[in-house]
Parts: structure tokens; C-alpha cells; sequence
């Protein structure tokens, strides 16, 4: 086993370690934020820090690897750029949380994960195997499909939470469309999203990625299920956390 092989394995390995810590510990950002995490910083401009690395990173060493690259190889590029464009100048500046801050420890591990991701990816297409295989086979159609509708789900979901804050100050519940079946529609669309692009790209590093998505949205979402119960008395018992009918 190479540096590459053992750094990606290890990365697999933690995802699944953290799932059922995550469950229990809610991340203080957003909703749950809290001091006692040491230093605090602007949320906006956390998130912007957090993602910016992944958004740089995989494309360029995808494009400065020496691997020749295929077309699929370019149009898993242009999924990432697409999806971190807007993860990383629309959606920080989009959202109402006027004044709220996260600890920088969160801002530090949100990079930490996107230079590692990006890196392990971006390295696996540019200088070990640049050839993802054909556009047009079952897996790469139907993981591209996947992708959009991932992201379609999460940006809808994302913008209507947003919208919410319009409406009324603080938190309110989010009613219709797939909020009448699962607290956390924007999370359920990015675990779609990853999947999707896992799928298209059948490689470790994308399904490392999508794994991760999963170990940490899941349970995310399950923290903000628990927290909508207690702090909506009346809020949909019907509901499930992420996942419709499931889970
Ligand atoms: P939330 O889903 O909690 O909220 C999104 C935005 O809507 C926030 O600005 C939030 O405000 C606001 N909001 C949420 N619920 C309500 C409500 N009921 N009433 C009024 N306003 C509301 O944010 P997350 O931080 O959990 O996720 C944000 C995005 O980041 C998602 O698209 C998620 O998929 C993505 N993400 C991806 C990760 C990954 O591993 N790939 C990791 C974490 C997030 P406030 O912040 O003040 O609560």
C-alpha cells in the first residue's frame, strides 16, 4: 500500500468513528451555537474561509497533474466548481444570521476537512488516474442526474429556510413540500449530491467524500430534529429526520 492508499483508507475509517459521536455532540454553528469553544469568529466570513480551499484545490490539481484527463474526468471538475461556487460566495452572503458567530475551532475543521478532500480527490484525478471512463455509461448518466437533483433539493431547501427569517424573526417551522416529511431537505440534497457524483465517478476518493457527507449530515440533521422537537412543542411528529419514511 502507497502514502496515497493509506492516507485515503485512514480518511474512510474516520467518518465512521464519528457518526454515532457526532449523533450525540450537536456541532455548535447555527442553530446550536454556544461559547465555551474557545475564540469566536463572523459566521458569514467562517464560511467562506471553510470552503474556499475545497473550491481552489481540486481543480487545480486536477488541472496541473500530469494524468491525461478524460471528459468525465472534466465534467466531475465542473460538478465541484458548480456545486462550491455557490457553497462558497452565494450561500455565505446569503444567509440572515446578522451578529451570529461559530467558534473558530469549527471554522479550523471545516478547512482542515476541505483541504484534505479536495486533496485527496483533486490528486487522485490529476496525477494518479485521470481516466473516470465513459460519459455515456449507465453509472455516469445516472450519478450527473443524481448530482443535479441533489443539488436542486439542497439549494431550494437552503433558500426557502433563508426565506423563513423574512417572515418573522427568530425560527419558525418549515412547512411544505419535502419539509412535510424530513426536518433537514437541504441535508438530505447534499448526501444526494455526493452520492451522485461518487456514483459518476467510481473512485475511493469520491466515495470517501460521499461517505463523509453522510457521517456528518446525518447526524447534523438528526441534532436539528431533536432540537425542533423541543423547541416547537407542537412541531410534525410525522416527521422523520433526513431521510422520508426512514430515518
Ligand atoms: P441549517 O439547515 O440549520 O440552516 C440553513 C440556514 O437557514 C441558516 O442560515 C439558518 O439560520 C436558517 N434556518 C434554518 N432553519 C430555520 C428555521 N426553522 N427558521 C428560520 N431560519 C432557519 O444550516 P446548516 O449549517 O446545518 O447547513 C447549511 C448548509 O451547509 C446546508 O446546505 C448543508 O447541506 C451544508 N453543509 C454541508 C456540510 C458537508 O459536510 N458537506 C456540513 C455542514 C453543512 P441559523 O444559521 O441562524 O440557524
Amino acid at each position: 500500500m502507497n502514502w496515497f492508499e493509506t492516507v485515503l483508507l485512514i480518511w474512510i475509517i474516520i467518518p465512521f468513528i464519528l457518526f454515532p459521536i457526532l449523533l450525540k455532540i450537536r456541532v455548535p454553528y447555527g442553530r446550536h451555537t454556544k461559547t465555551g469553544w474557545g475564540p469566536m469568529t463572523d459566521n458569514h466570513w467562517s464560511w467562506f474561509w471553510m470552503e474556499v480551499p475545497a473550491l481552489l484545490l481540486f481543480p487545480l490539481l486536477v488541472i496541473l497533474g500530469p494524468q491525461e484527463k478524460d471528459l468525465l474526468s472534466w465534467i466531475l471538475v465542473l460538478l465541484w466548481i458548480f456545486h462550491y461556487f455557490h457553497r462558497t460566495l452565494i450561500f455565505p452572503f446569503k444567509i440572515r444570521t446578522k451578529g451570529k458567530k461559530m467558534p473558530v475551532f469549527i471554522m479550523v475543521s471545516g478547512i482542515f476537512f476541505n483541504l484534505v478532500n479536495g486533496f485527496l480527490n483533486g490528486y487522485y484525478l490529476g496525477f494518479i488516474n485521470g481516466q473516470s471512463g465513459s460519459l455515456f455509461n449507465v453509472f455516469a448518466i445516472a450519478g450527473i442526474i443524481l448530482f443535479f437533483t441533489g443539488y436542486a433539493i439542497n439549494i431550494r431547501s437552503d433558500n426557502k429556510l433563508i426565506a423563513l427569517r423574512n417572515e418573522g424573526n427568530g425560527y419558525q417551522i418549515p412547512r411544505g413540500w419535502l419539509f412535510e416529511y424530513i426536518s433537514c431537505p437541504n441535508h438530505f440534497g447534499e448526501i444526494i449530491e455526493w452520492a451522485g457524483f461518487a456514483l459518476a465517478a467510481r473512485n475511493l476518493p469520491a466515495l470517501s467524500f460521499a461517505i463523509w457527507t453522510f457521517c456528518n449530515l446525518g447526524p447534523r440533521a438528526s441534532n436539528h430534529h431533536e432540537w425542533y422537537k423541543e423547541y416547537f412543542p407542537a412541531y410534525p411528529t410525522g416527521r422523520k429526520r433526513v431521510i422520508p419514511f426512514v430515518w
